[in-house]
């Protein structure tokens, strides 16, 4: 969106009172997202009291509740829905004020990118495809889209050449790349991608594992510039639970899939998120999710808390899970993990490393490594005789493991 507007000559600033626009993102996801969301609309609407500016108000959260928003709240210059940027550029600037698909249709074509920071995300594809009984996302999303191969490209190739050291794949289910096409697959972007020339790394987030295959896993493991990082939301251990939930991947097979990683890499890095209080949860059943976790080793691990979401099959499933006891499994849950992931941080001490310097604070150089992905896992905490450059990779010696970060010096 932001190189979209600076291609067309707009000015992007960073401080609100310098703005004669705003265009708002938002996200209706899950409760606590669309909480924040309109939090946010109203500090902009009260903000608009006091200085003049036009407020655009974009993404999930309007298409899923463009009626609702549209009829209740006035003071917002225009709304749009899941559409692709180069639209609501156009919107803004011959001033429309409702923009909304009826089917959703987010995949922008442009490959144009001004971003020059440590690391950057590049979208792959948008909606899904899948039916878990839980999410509102194909809902409002609409069906799995990928996007062209060459955008993808050449938007990895100009973010290299601006300098930024990590490229992040995102999409809903980044493993499906590929599969509503016949442009190849995500082994075959990742290939391509590895070749670019230049040093960076390349992480892949949400992999889904109905879709995860050896030649996938090969190539994961193989390509120089793509990291070992496994991001594989499996969302609970107990069949049951994930017959429920519309998953397809019965617990044994997921932990076959971990088992094919580690047998590929053995360093490789496992992440995952899973999901507590679903209807119907008993004890017995959060007693298997616990099982499978100490069995499966996740290195690292998201645990939220189910929510009815409008829409979805899973609002109408009974019996629902008193939201105190699903949050004191959630805390149960995540006293586990945190022992699980202090022993697998253990092994890395004494090993050197290489880590992506990104600030100092403290006396510490922070830095995160192939296990971390940004704002989501841990970091690296450096020391360094020497001044570092910032951002900049280093090899580092762990020293001491904590229970989600480490700490090391730089070689
Ligand atoms: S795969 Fe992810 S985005 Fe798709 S329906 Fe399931 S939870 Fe939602």
């Amino acid at each position: 969106m932001r190189a979209i507007l600076e291609q067309r000559s707009h000015e992007i600033v960073e401080d609100i009172e310098e703005a004669e626009a705003v265009i708002l993102d938002t996200c209706g996801f899950i409760e606590e997202a669309k909480k924040d969301s309109i939090s946010e609309i109203f500090d902009f609407i009260e903000h608009k009291k006091h200085r003049k500016f036009l407020l655009f108000v974009k993404g999930c959260l309007v298409q899923r509740y463009f009626e609702d928003l549209t009829r209740e709240i006035h003071e917002v210059d225009g709304w749009f829905g899941v559409v692709p940027p180069e639209r609501i550029a156009d919107a803004v600037e011959k001033g429309e004020k409702k923009v909304i698909y009826r089917h959703p249709e987010s995949i922008y074509s442009t490959s144009v990118r001004f971003d020059s920071g440590p690391y950057a995300y590049i979208k792959i594809a948008d909606g899904c495809s899948h039916t878990c009984s839980f999410c509102a996302i194909p809902a409002f999303k609409g069906s799995y889209r990928s996007r062209r191969m060459n955008f993808v490209i050449s938007e990895a190739e100009q973010l290299v050449r601006n300098g930024v050291l990590e490229i992040i794949l995102v999409a809903q289910d980044t493993s499906a790349y590929g599969i509503d096409t016949n442009e190849g697959t995500l082994c075959d972007l990742l290939r391509k991608l590895d070749s670019i020339d230049g040093r960076f790394w390349i992480r892949v987030m949400y992999l889904h594992p109905d879709h995860i295959t050896p030649q996938l896993i090969d190539t994961m493991t193989t390509c120089k510039k793509v990291l070992p990082y496994f991001d594989i939301p499996v969302q609970h251990g107990s069949d049951k639970i994930l017959e429920k939930m519309g998953r397809q991947k019965k617990s044994e097979q997921i932990l076959d899939i971990l088992q094919q990683v580690r047998s590929a890499r053995p360093d490789a890095v496992v992440r995952t998120s899973v999901i507590v209080g679903f209807p119907g949860e008993s004890r017995n059943d959060f007693e298997i999710l616990l099982e499978f976790l100490k069995e499966a080793q996740f290195d690292r691990l998201g645990c939220f808390v189910y929510s009815d979401e409008e829409g979805t099959p899973a609002k109408s499933f009974f019996p629902k899970i008193p939201h105190d006891t699903a949050l004191a499994r959630q805390e149960e849950l995540m006293l586990l993990q945190k022992e699980i992931s202090r022993k697998r941080m253990s092994r890395w001490t004494g090993k050197t490393i290489e880590t992506l310097v990104e600030e100092q604070e403290n006396g510490y150089y922070i830095a995160r490594s192939f296990m971390d992905a940004p704002e989501v896992d841990g970091n690296v905490f450096v020391q360094s005789r020497d001044s570092l450059i910032i951002p900049g990779f280093y090899h580092v010696t762990i020293t001491t493991s904590l229970d989600y970060d480490l700490e090391g010096v730089a070689l």
